[in-house]
């Protein structure tokens, strides 16, 4: 007797476990500023130091469009070249499933820094759609600095990143894209009291002292 229920428990405890994990809503910080800010910079110190697991929507677009067999990899080199914001569709899919790949591999892993999202309206409402009451979104971490700053850090990195947007003339129109699209819902997330605003011209550790700050008391 006592051996059939430890039998059926023990079936069940696998299963109880997974779905407790479910229940566990994805806590998001999003992460926006310029192209070359230093999102993915701090955003690696943050995953050292804290609980969060990174997803740069700009790495997951890279990544898809280097997989063999994506029916979208040319359209995703178009529109990064571009500085064009890929449609929601695309970017909204890999995050979920990379959401959903961490917290199944850990159900601990639920917290997220998404960095470069959401990027413009499209961006927001394809959350809102697919994400809402899934996911709760903590706050906005917002790396402020000059389009000066941003276009020679992303020189720089250009020098070594093989990356086919850190040119001169890709930025110009990143940058542009970063105006009219993204700050506009950086603005929109301020009115509702939500954006942590970081000054991300400094050294990347007098950065990170303020993205530390603000960690400790509401992350
Ligand atoms: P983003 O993710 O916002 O595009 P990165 O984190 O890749 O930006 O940083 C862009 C470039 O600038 C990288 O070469 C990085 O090493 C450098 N960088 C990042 N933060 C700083 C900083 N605070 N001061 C100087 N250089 C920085
Ligand atoms: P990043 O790595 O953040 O500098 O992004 C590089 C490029 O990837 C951008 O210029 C866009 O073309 C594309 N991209 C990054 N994030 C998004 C997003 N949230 N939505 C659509 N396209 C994006």
């Amino acid at each position: 007797m006592i051996g059939r229920l430890f039998g059926s428990l023990s079936q069940k405890v696998p299963s109880l476990l997974y779905r407790v994990s479910l229940v566990m809503k994805p806590q998001v910080v999003f992460v926006l500023g310029g192209p070359g800010a230093g999102k993915g910079t701090q955003c690696s110190k943050i995953v050292e130091s804290y609980g969060y697991t990174h997803l740069s929507a700009g790495d997951l677009l890279r990544e898809e469009r280097a997989r063999e067999g994506s029916e979208f990899g040319q359209l995703i080199a178009n529109y990064i070249k571009e500085g064009k914001i890929v449609p929601v569709e695309i970017t909204i899919n890999l995050l979920r499933k990379a959401m959903e790949a961490t917290m199944k591999e850990n159900e601990n892993k639920f917290r997220f820094l998404i960095d470069g999202f959401p990027r413009n309206e499209d961006n927001l409402q394809g959350w809102n759609r697919v994400m809402d009451g899934k996911a709760d979104v903590k706050f906005v971490l917002f790396f402020d600095c000059s389009n000066e700053v941003c276009i020679n850090r992303c020189l720089e990195r250009g020098k070594s990143s093989g990356r086919t947007d850190d040119n001169r003339e890709s930025l110009e129109k990143r940058i542009q894209t970063y105006l009219q699209s993204t700050r506009p819902i950086i603005e929109l997330y301020e009115k509702q009291g939500k954006v942590r605003t970081i000054d991300a011209s400094r050294s990347v550790d007098e950065v990170f002292a303020d993205v530390k700050a603000i960690l400790d008391k509401e992350g």
